[in-house]
């Protein structure tokens, strides 16, 4: 399992975590919230990072946590943070995931491939390896029967 300890990712809200219902909010994007829930397990610090604010943003902040996720930061580089003129308003973040990433956003279940390349090839090592051990199978299979074959003539 990789570890995210210490790596701050940056999750938009609309199109993002949700279809696009601005102001209200849309319907849960198919494995937001599981992807999210699990890069936080890895020890990820999630910062909600959104164009909402107000009213707005608190809607989004409260529709994540009944949806089990309570960001490290929101809009800010780290809870404690005061946002004025000397500080920079763009994160610096390690990662950004937005529905408007040049080509798009991926979904969810490519974000968590993307995150995690060797749960990927563990995969198709597995996907091998029960491949070979079906044809190792066929091929006892196929000499048992050629034998019985073979014992009846
Ligand atoms: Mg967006």
């Amino acid at each position: 399992m990789v570890d995210f300890t210490g790596i701050k990712i940056a999750v938009d809200f609309d199109g993002t975590i949700v279809e696009h219902a601005y102001p209200d909010i849309g319907k849960e994007k198919l494995f937001a919230f599981q992807t999210l829930k699990q890069l936080n397990k890895m020890g990820a610090s999630l910062i909600l990072w959104t164009f909402r604010s107000g009213v707005e943003l608190d809607n989004a902040v409260e529709f994540c946590r009944k949806n089990g996720i309570e960001f490290y930061a929101v809009n800010k580089n780290y809870p404690e943070e005061i946002i004025d003129d000397s500080v920079s308003r763009k994160i610096d973040a390690d990662i950004y995931i937005d529905d408007k990433n040049i080509g798009g956003f991926p979904g969810w279940s490519e974000v968590w491939q993307i995150l995690n390349p060797f749960e990927l090839q563990e995969k198709e090592a597995e996907r091998r390896i029960s491949s070979m051990r079906k044809n190792i199978f066929k091929r006892l299979f196929t000499r048992k029967t050629k034998t019985d074959e073979n014992g009846l003539s």
